[in-house]
């Protein structure tokens, strides 16, 4: 978890030649630059974030005066939706289950939400902003709602079979990328 971050942007730099240069600008915004066209994307993001969490919490920690909040920007919302989407059509059908929709919320609150009486599932859009394996514990979490309501042994069970790590990153969601709903909500 960073405190205080404003913004992360990352892009494609092809003068770099390899790796990557990643830099804390003013009004605690992180800039990424990668030299692989590949990886300018919100994973990549999230991973260097994480990767230099300690480096950049100094850097804003330094940058204390300024105290601007803006969202994290880096993707349009059909970019999202195509993402979200497309992980969401996956697990519907690996799960078996019935065929709901997703619906994209910016919730200040929550991750997600799953409605038996429209029979739809809402999920926050900062999920783009997650790692992989946390964006699928995310909507095999929400998924397996259509089956069982509440937290109950059997919903973790049938939860587990799709994401045997899912007690890990429940807790790295939490823990880690809370600040993404913080941002959300203080704008
Ligand atoms: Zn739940």
């Amino acid at each position: 978890m960073i405190q205080g971050l404003t913004n992360c942007f990352i892009e494609y730099n092809p003068a770099l030649g390899a790796g990557y240069r990643l830099s804390v600008e003013a009004l605690q915004c992180v800039r990424i630059e990668v030299a692989d066209r590949r990886q300018a994307n919100n994973e990549m993001a999230a991973r260097l974030l994480h990767k230099h969490r300690r480096f950049i919490q100094r850097r804003i920690n330094a940058q204390s005066e300024a105290r601007v909040h803006t969202p994290p920007p880096a993707c349009t919302a059909a970019q999202a939706m195509q993402l979200l989407q497309g992980d969401f059509d996956h697990w519907q059908s690996a799960m078996q289950l019935p065929r709901w929709s997703l619906v994209l919320r910016h919730a200040k609150t929550r991750w997600g939400s799953c409605s038996h009486r429209t029979r739809r599932i809402m999920i926050n859009v900062q999920a783009v902003h997650l790692l992989a394996e946390l964006r699928h514990y995310l909507i095999i979490h929400e998924l397996a709602h259509i089956r069982y309501r509440g937290h109950g042994r059997r919903f973790w069970q049938f939860v587990a079979r799709f994401d045997p790590d899912y007690k890990e990153h429940r807790q790295r969601l939490r823990q880690d990328y809370g600040w993404l709903l913080a941002i959300t909500s203080s704008v």
